[in-house]
């Protein structure tokens, strides 16, 4: 393969638009944020069902309470009832020991009926702390979800950019390399190789390695317009004045 050395160095530009290019798909996928918004949404998730388990047993309690408050007021009305039954003094002996037994006991139903909705009070005093606690637990979950949503999304808009800036630099490079030239540099790149680098200093700017003196002389020997291949990576080595050649 033949190109002019001037048309080869075009190919070091494309490569680097190409790194560049390689770098921006990477970072797209493998951005810190993603990790962080993906725990982030567990932990909302986690938060919000936390949420509703002890808005759950608030309610449940409340109805308990409505439960236990009617029963009170039913015993009470009984209690007044008897009362006034023991009052207006018009029942015979039978009766009224009948009454005074059942008074007392409604008076005694009615003690530990109240006893239970203070415990239960007590009770939903602390689940209510709960609710509360989950409340602020969930806005904070909430809260780093979106922060780290909004970094993603300011990388994201920061790629487009490098990524639209890249992309017509490319498009800029392509016409001015030959057909052949760009099909072999293609070819590896989609195997995601690295397509064409400079020869620096005796190294092979794509795999790293340093030539041996063999491969440097037939390098020196061969013509400025011959495409040079690395013989280690297969990449094009592009020849400058920092080739030591
Ligand atoms: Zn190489």
């Amino acid at each position: 393969m033949k190109a002019d050395p001037a048309v080869q160095r075009r190919l070091l530009d494309l490569a680097e638009v190409d790194a560049e290019l390689s770098r921006v798909r990477h970072r797209r996928t493998s951005m810190p944020e993603l990790a962080e918004i993906t725990a982030a949404e567990t932990a909302v998730r986690a938060r919000r069902d936390a949420g509703v388990a002890v808005r759950t047993q608030l309610d449940d309690l409340d109805r308990e309470a409505a439960r236990q408050e009617k029963e009170i007021d039913a015993v009470r009305a009984r209690e007044d009832r008897d009362r006034k039954l023991l009052q207006g003094g018009t029942i015979g002996a039978k009766q009224l020991a009948d009454l005074e037994h059942e008074l007392h006991s409604l008076e005694r139903r009615q003690s530990v009926l109240e006893d239970d909705l203070l415990e239960l009070m007590e009770r939903r005093e602390a689940v209510e702390l709960d609710v509360k606690h989950a409340e602020v637990e969930l806005a904070k979950a909430e809260h780093v979800l979106a922060e780290a949503t909004h970094r993603r999304d300011e990388n994201l808009a920061d790629l487009d950019t490098v990524d639209a800036r890249r992309t017509a630099e490319r498009a800029k490079i392509l016409p001015g390399l030959p057909a052949d030239l760009l099909a072999f540099y293609e070819r590896r790149v989609a195997q995601g190789r690295i397509g064409a680098a400079l020869l620096r200093a005796r190294r092979c700017g794509a795999c790293r390695l340093e030539l041996d003196s063999r491969e440097i002389s037939r390098i020196r020997e061969t013509a400025a317009d011959d495409v040079v291949e690395c013989e280690e990576c297969g990449a094009i080595m592009v020849r400058t004045a920092e080739s030591g050649l």
